[in-house]
């Protein structure tokens, strides 16, 4: 039986792999997640991975489109499946929680420039931030 996973990796070209397989199973799961976090579940399905495979099969994977990589302002490189289709992200200021926000306009790139200085834009990288819901009610506590 071969899964979607497999396919995507050797469209790509990749041979596949149980750790390419872990790491894509992992982020469809836990979207936005950073290396260790990935690592950490990895681990609980192949206990001998190393730190340094979990890496090398995010740069692969990160490199050849199938998973795109996030790095909010501050904020360590999170991971994702969903890729290819311009979609934003609202970053919570306090504890770093991340959310998946459509394209306003439905691809990129979503704004348009008002000067472009005679460039060919293709995208236009935009990061809500804000305060999550999760928060704004432990705040909200804090003050009664
Ligand atoms: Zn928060
Ligand atoms: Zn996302």
């Amino acid at each position: 039986m071969t899964s979607d996973f497999e396919t995507r990796l050797r469209a790509v070209s990749l041979r596949v792999t149980k750790p390419r397989l872990a790491v894509m199973a992992a982020l469809t799961d836990h979207p936005h997640v950073d290396t260790d976090r990935v690592l950490g579940l990895v681990r609980s399905e192949l206990p001998t991975v190393s730190h340094q495979a979990v890496y090398d099969v995010l740069r692969a994977l990160t490199d050849t489109g199938l998973v795109r990589r996030i790095q909010p302002a501050g904020a360590t490189a999170r991971y994702e499946m969903r890729v290819r289709d311009n979609h934003h992200h609202v970053v919570c200021r306090s504890c770093g929680a991340i959310a998946d926000v459509d394209c306003a306009t439905g691809n990129a790139p979503c704004l348009t420039a008002s000067d472009d200085h005679g460039f060919v834009i293709d995208e236009a990288e935009v990061v809500y931030w804000g305060t999550c819901p999760s928060c704004v009610s432990t705040r909200s506590e804090g003050n009664q």
